[in-house]
């Protein structure tokens, strides 16, 4: 028998599950049903479906594999209500997911890839490195299963957690598709941001497609020679050709960038640190966001101090530039990226040994 490799159902845009029905010889209207099912009614397997015959569904099974996860585990915050999810994907690799409560509604991080290769150094998801990207499906998934839990729609998508998105570029492209189809779940691109470390040719692609998303610029840092030391990403992509980057971003869409800057004491946290930010991004139309760094024990960088980020703050304002402090969800839960993960590896293999 021939081996035809199966297509991830859940990864199809509603034209492709058209022309998948229609090679079928069914009615194009089945395509339609599917797509609600898997994507407005949040479907965890085929058996729910339950107004298409069991014919088609025998037949989509043959065909087509289905994105489910398990649920492994779900830790609560006792602080603020944030939760996070660690999920097992069907080859038993894990991701993690947070979910966070505000006043404007739920918001959802999700992560992009099983790990990451761009070695940012105080970030605990890069350390074992790349393990594959996720598809499509896999980005959704999170969020649907963390909607069938709560039971709670998610209005905020934020592309933040483990791995570089720009580094899975077309399945993160197909993702946005998905998820802000007025078929689907709906969600408005201006209610999505997706995070990079910046790798500028990525940074132009995403930009051609004038979406509305959020770009989100991790910077950290505003000389080549300090974001070199704590981002390898820095060593292919200077300041000058990523803030162009930028520019042409905001050219393009009508977006205003959003610039990371994790403050790590000692090393990026001075007033000097501030000034230089400002002179690199003034006039640029953009907004900061103050992370104090989530410090991981694999590495020994500290928090700024409280006082410190208040300057930092102070000085961007008094020369017009937009910055907040992020509000630091879920300290208690393992809150930085890639936390929950390694410690559910590290536990695994622990009782395996
Ligand atoms: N790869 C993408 C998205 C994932 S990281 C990116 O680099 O933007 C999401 C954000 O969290 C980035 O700004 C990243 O630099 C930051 N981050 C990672 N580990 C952190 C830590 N321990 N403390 C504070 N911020 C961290």
């Amino acid at each position: 028998m021939e081996n035809i490799e199966r297509r991830d159902i859940k990864s199809l845009t509603m034209a492709q599950l058209k022309e998948e029905m229609e090679a079928l010889g069914e009615k194009p209207f089945r395509a339609g049903q599917l797509y609600e099912w898997m994507h407005v009614k949040l479907a965890e397997r085929y058996e729910e479906m339950t107004n298409i015959p069991h014919k088609l569904l025998d037949r989509c099974r043959e065909r087509y594999t289905y994105t489910a996860f398990k649920m492994i585990r779900i830790q609560e915050s006792k602080l603020d209500g944030t939760r996070k999810y660690l999920f097992m994907l069907p080859d038993g690799n894990t991701v993690e997911s947070v979910w966070m409560r505000y006043r404007h509604g739920n918001s959802v991080c999700i992560s992009s890839q099983v790990g990451c290769r761009m070695g940012c150094r105080f970030c605990a998801s890069t350390l074992d490195g790349l393990e594959r990207n996720l598809l499509p499906s896999e980005m959704l998934e999170q969020i649907y299963a963390i909607t069938r839990h709560t039971g709670e729609r998610v209005s905020n998508v934020v592309v933040m957690g483990t791995g570089e998105p720009l580094d899975n570029f077309d399945n993160l492209l197909q993702f946005i598709t998905l998820l802000t189809d007025e078929n689907g779940l709906h969600i408005s691109q201006r209610n999505v941001t997706v995070s990079t470390c910046g790798i500028v040719p990525r940074m132009y692609q995403l930009a051609d497609r004038q979406l509305q998303i959020t770009l989100a610029l991790s910077l950290h840092a505003a000389t080549d020679e300090k974001r070199q030391s704590l981002m390898p990403v820095a060593n292919r992509y200077c300041l000058h050709e990523l803030m162009e980057a930028c520019a042409c971003y905001f050219e393009k869409t009508g977006r205003r960038i959003t610039f990371e800057y994790s403050l790590v004491k000692g090393v990026n946290d001075t007033t000097g640190d501030a000034q230089q930010l400002i002179r690199l991004i003034k006039g640029l139309n953009c907004h900061v966001n103050l992370i104090p760094v989530n410090p991981i024990k694999e590495r020994d960088y500290i928090q700024s101090e409280r006082r410190a980020v208040e300057a930092f703050k102070a000085c961007l304002e008094k020369n017009g530039i937009n910055a907040t402090i992020r509000r630091e969800m879920g300290r208690d839960i393992d809150g930085a990226c890639g936390q929950l993960r390694r410690r559910h590896i590290k536990e695994t293999h622990l009782c395996r040994s």
